[in-house]
């Protein structure tokens, strides 16, 4: 096989290696990521619950407001009792007074299940407030040890990318072009092993002939199909 393409087969390598690092720290973000992404459901759900006894307080109060209402007119009604005359004009006040009694007694049912309503909703709101405190705790610690992982796969990252320029720098420029051009075009993969004639990025065939070239590795060859760059390993032909 000739030198470039070693050195070829070396970048993918390490290029491989580098994908792998940044894989692997956008992992780590992600949970965390899902963290704060649950945390801001629990607060928008908690700030509901608020909100939402705040309109049944308000609820509460225009029902106590009509009952103390209801009260006053009965009141009212009950005083204008001993002034009226006709036996009509007392069945005309009897009937309000009845009638503001059973609004109170409605008023009072709602009442009650307005109250109901507000602890329970009150109650949600605790209860996810303490799982929210939890999860906040979680995401503190859960930053922490991520960061260091980050850290070091970072470490290890420089490293490799090091080798990584150094190898770079011994490659023709035009080639490294193509070469980048390839891996960026094809999530990663710009060189890669030909196994009885099959390309092993797309997994599509080569002519025969073509596949023969590949072999003799005297010549850079391309997938016709994927365009990627062809080598061919024997033991791992052989195995396959
Ligand atoms: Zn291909």
């Amino acid at each position: 096989m000739n030198d470039e393409m070693n050195q070829l087969i070396d970048l993918q390598e390490i290029d491989t290696e580098l994908a792998g690092f940044d894989r692997e720290i956008s992992e780590h973000e992600q949970e965390i990521n899902n963290r704060q992404q649950s945390i801001s459901e629990k607060e928008n759900a908690i700030a509901a619950c608020r909100d939402r006894v705040t309109e049944l307080e308000q609820k509460r109060r225009t029902i106590e407001i009509e009952n103390e209402d209801a009260v006053a007119r009965i009141k009212d009604r009950q005083n204008k009792m001993m002034q009226v005359q006709t036996s009509r004009e007392h069945q005309a006040l009897l009937k309000e007074i009845e009638d503001n009694k059973r609004l109170i007694k409605e008023s009072e049912e709602q009442l009650l299940d307005t109250m109901e309503a507000i602890e329970q909703a009150n109650k949600e709101a605790t209860e996810l407030e303490n799982l929210l405190a939890g999860e906040q705790n979680l995401l503190k610690k859960e930053t922490a040890t991520v960061t260091k992982k980050i850290k070091k796969i970072n470490t290890r990252r420089k490293t490799v990318a090091k080798k990584r320029d150094k190898l770079a720098s011994a490659l023709n420029v035009p080639l490294l072009k193509r070469y980048d051009i390839l891996l960026t075009k094809r999530a990663g993969l710009a060189v890669v092993r030909t196994v009885g004639g099959v390309c092993q990025g797309c997994f599509m065939s080569m002519p025969p002939q073509q596949f023969n070239e590949v072999r003799k590795g005297d010549t850079l060859q391309t997938c016709p199909t994927c365009q990627r760059l062809l080598y061919y390993q024997e033991e791992e032909c052989e195995e396959a």
